[in-house]
């Protein structure tokens, strides 16, 4: 089992950081978290304060002006915990990653688990990123070879 799987089998709780974006992939992100795509199925639920948090979705290129700010929700996620970078920006700088206004990606910042790439990343994507990191997608695609063979059995 991997170390993320064993952390965190139950359920993962997120709190939604935003370091700079366009605002572009926060909407993703909240569009994730509607009825529609029904995260709350795998046990992924949107947490309001990082105190109750397992995870950290972070978008953004990180402004000088947040470095501070992001580190210090950082420091009060509890351990263990994932930072997940949601976007072209977080995940490198994206366009912004040489302007004097920004630090060039949450990896400059903070240790990152998960990049999920996309300007802006489809909620498909950001669920499909969590949940590969939790070990959900092979159980899936497991459960769904046993059932295609059963039926062809049939
Ligand atoms: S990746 Fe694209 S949508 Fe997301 S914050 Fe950057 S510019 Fe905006």
């Amino acid at each position: 089992m991997k170390p993320l799987e064993w952390c965190f089998k139950k359920s993962i709780w997120v709190y939604h950081v935003n370091a700079g974006s366009c605002n572009g992939c926060d909407i993703e992100i909240l569009d994730a978290l509607t009825p529609y795509y029904d995260v709350e199925r795998f046990g992924i639920r949107l947490v309001h304060t990082p105190r109750h948090a397992d995870a950290l979705l972070v978008t953004g290129p990180v402004t000088r002006q947040v470095r501070e700010r992001l580190v210090r929700l950082y420091e009060s996620t509890p351990d263990p915990k994932l930072v997940i970078a949601v976007g072209a920006c977080a995940t490198g700088g994206g366009i912004w990653h040489n302007t004097y206004a920004t630090l060039g990606g949450l990896e400059n910042v903070l240790p990152v688990n998960i990049y999920i790439p996309g300007c802006p990343p489809r909620p498909e994507a950001i669920l499909y990123g969590v949940a590969q990191a939790l070990g959900l997608v092979p159980g899936v695609v497991a459960k769904q070879e046993f059932a295609e063979s059963l039926s062809a059995e049939v």
